[in-house]
């Protein structure tokens, strides 16, 4: 996945082969979840313009950088993420071909 140098330093070494559109199966751009932590639905931007109206509020899904991830993912919420994170994320295209 193309993720910009500079902010790729946050999580150098995690395993991301999974943080990518469920729906769509897109990687390495920006991935959001819903709000309710239950759902571990994860969407591209476009996917979740397509679901929006069906569930209720979609949030930025920000990966802890955990040890090991392999039972998946967990997030911040993205009032407490570390600024590095909130940036790891806001760097992320918003489409494989590279708007952020
Ligand atoms: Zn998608």
């Amino acid at each position: 996945m193309k993720i910009k140098k500079s902010i790729d330093s946050y999580l150098n070494g995690f395993d991301l082969s999974s943080y990518s559109c469920k729906s769509c199966g897109t990687s390495g751009v920006k991935i959001w979840r819903n709000f309710f932590p239950e759902d571990k639905n994860l969407l591209c931007n476009k996917c979740k313009e397509k679901e929006i109206k069906l569930i209720g509020s979609w949030i930025p899904a920000i990966p802890v950088k955990t040890s090991n991830n392999e039972g998946g993912y967990l997030f911040y919420s993205f009032d407490s993420a570390p600024s590095l994170a909130k940036k790891w994320w806001k760097g992320l295209p918003n489409s494989p071909n590279g708007t952020t």
